[in-house]
């Protein structure tokens, strides 16, 4: 084999690409290829799960994950604020927006997604762009113009009462802010719970004084040169200072689709996130697998791992299976997690309920056999790391699954005796252990030997908690009486 570096082009410069450049690294891939990466965001790459602390407040240095700096000193050339346009795959050429053109011998696509902006009468200037007052939240810059636009005691409006909306909510309201989330659907997170959920859901976000308005949606933004209001599709206007659009997001295909790859609704891949081009990959929420695209980070982060092992010949059998869904709404003093099915779909599946009124509660499982195919965790989440594990594994549930949904429960001691901690990465709790006792001795440095806490940093108390109970000094033994 040749000893000419390969050249690698990989195309977005977010999570999944982050992973992805990790991923090669540990693995020699850097000695293999010569790498350049495209992003059409300024400023090296940061966390997107954490933009929720730069719309707070945090200055967005607080979660770039890797500078321009930090291409530089690994010899990979970064063009940041650069667009690619597309591919040539005969050729093998990427052409950028700017007009210039670069060769390449194996390209990724990890273009991400793009929020879904419904067509809102009034919404964009006559030269398409949004509104000032209107947002979406997908980008650092997003944020950064929302911060700026907000002011305590101003009136917002988000319209989608999904992980996203939620989330906007949640921060603009402890920000000062009068926030109403208008949702089409009957209930909340209607994707991720059931409609009893939903309306525990609805509780507790009105609790935190975020009004909520379900069944419904906007029709028009109002006003002539500054945003007033909006108009309800009932006709009601709401005076309201900004929009926050949180209506979804869709895979990002433009590339692909200008280079003539096969586009179902994300990218078609195939088990070694392979398109039909040679040469050409893709992986993250812009790749659909098996007529899956998934929009949250797990996902990415094991493609990133799966393409790795192909591309530097490490372990060329591994394939990528598909990922099971997990999510949690990151909002503080809001408890909601739900994994894999939401609703019963075999006749012989059985639905358990624990509903506790006082307490907004509400706990469900759904089972076949004494297998768990789904569950959904309002108000009190205690059992979620547990019950991942237990759908991840598919290990068997006790004879009374009731006793699943409490983590302290005989049950949980043999499944969880190595439970993951961080679900984002997959990473274990015996890991964590090891790291502490190789010398990890406060929580960013178990992130960096084992990378728990790095993707949505829920964990991170956690972290701590084990960190102290396995660092505390004994107490000092009392010397025997006598
Ligand atoms: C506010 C927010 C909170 C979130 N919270 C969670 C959470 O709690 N848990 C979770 O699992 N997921 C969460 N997500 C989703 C998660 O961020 C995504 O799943 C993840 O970022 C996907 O990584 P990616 O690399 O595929 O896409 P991205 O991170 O979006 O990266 C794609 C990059 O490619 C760039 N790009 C696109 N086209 C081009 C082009 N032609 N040329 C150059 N560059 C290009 C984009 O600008 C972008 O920088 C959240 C997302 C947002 C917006």
């Amino acid at each position: 084999m040749s000893a000419r570096k390969r050249r690698l082009a990989i195309v977005g410069n977010g999570m999944a690409a982050c992973r992805l450049l990790d991923e090669l690294q540990s693995r020699g891939g850097f000695d293999r290829y010569d790498i350049t990466v495209f992003g059409d965001e300024r400023g090296g790459a940061y966390n997107r799960v954490l933009l929720s602390k730069v719309l707070a407040g945090d200055e967005p240095d607080a979660i770039v994950t890797k500078p321009p700096a930090w291409f530089t000193e690994r010899g990979i050339r970064l063009h940041d604020g650069v667009a690619v346009k597309r591919l040539d795959t005969e050729a093998k050429l990427i052409e950028t927006a700017d007009g210039a053109t670069q060769r390449y011998d194996v390209a990724v696509l990890a273009t991400g997604s793009q929020p879904r902006v419904p067509p809102l009468e009034g919404m964009t200037t006559d030269a398409g762009d949004l509104r000032p007052g209107v947002f979406v939240y997908r980008t650092m810059d997003d944020c950064t113009r929302m911060r700026a636009h907000a002011r305590p005691g101003d009136t917002a409006v988000v319209l989608g009462g999904g992980l996203l909306g939620l989330e906007a909510a949640k921060v603009l309201s402890d920000g000062g802010l009068h926030v109403t989330v208008v949702h089409a659907a009957r209930t909340l997170m209607n994707a991720q719970l059931d409609e009893l959920g939903g309306e525990m859901l609805e509780r507790q976000i009105e609790s935190h004084g975020i009004f909520v308005r379900t069944g419904r949606t906007i029709e028009a933004v109002v006003g002539d040169t500054v945003m007033e209001g909006i108009r309800m599709d009932d006709g009601k206007v709401l005076a309201a200072d900004m929009l926050v659009l949180a209506c979804g997001v869709r895979p990002r295909v433009d590339v692909a689709r200008a280079s003539g790859l096969p586009i179902n609704n994300g990218i078609v891949v195939n088990d070694t996130l392979a398109t039909e081009a040679p040469g050409v990959y893709a992986i993250g929420d812009c790749a659909e697998h098996a007529g899956r695209t998934y929009g949250i980070v797990a996902p990415a982060w094991e493609q990133a791992q799966v393409l790795a092992e192909v591309l530097t010949g490490a372990n060329p059998q591994a394939r990528y299976r598909g990922s099971k869904l997990y999510t949690r709404l990151k909002v503080a003093g809001v408890d909601v997690a739900s994994m894999g099915r939401i609703e019963p779909e075999l006749e012989r599946d059985e639905v358990i309920q624990v509903v506790e009124t006082r307490r907004g509660s509400y706990r469900k499982l759904i089972v076949r056999g004494n297998e768990l195919v789904g569950a959904m965790l309002v108000g009190n989440t205690a059992a979620a790391a547990s019950l991942v594990q237990t759908l991840d594994r598919g290990d068997p549930l006790p004879d009374d699954p009731l006793e699943a949904l409490c983590p302290m429960a005989a049950f949980a001691a043999p499944a969880c005796a190595d439970r993951t901690v961080c679900n984002c990465n997959g990473v274990p709790e015996s890991r964590i252990r090891d790291a502490i006792a190789a010398g990890a001795g406060s929580v960013e440095e178990l992130a960096l030997a084992t990378r728990a806490g790095t993707g949505c940093g829920s964990c991170k108390t956690e972290l701590a908690q084990i960190l102290k109970k396995q660092t505390a000094t004994p107490p000092p033994k009392l010397a025997a009486a006598g």
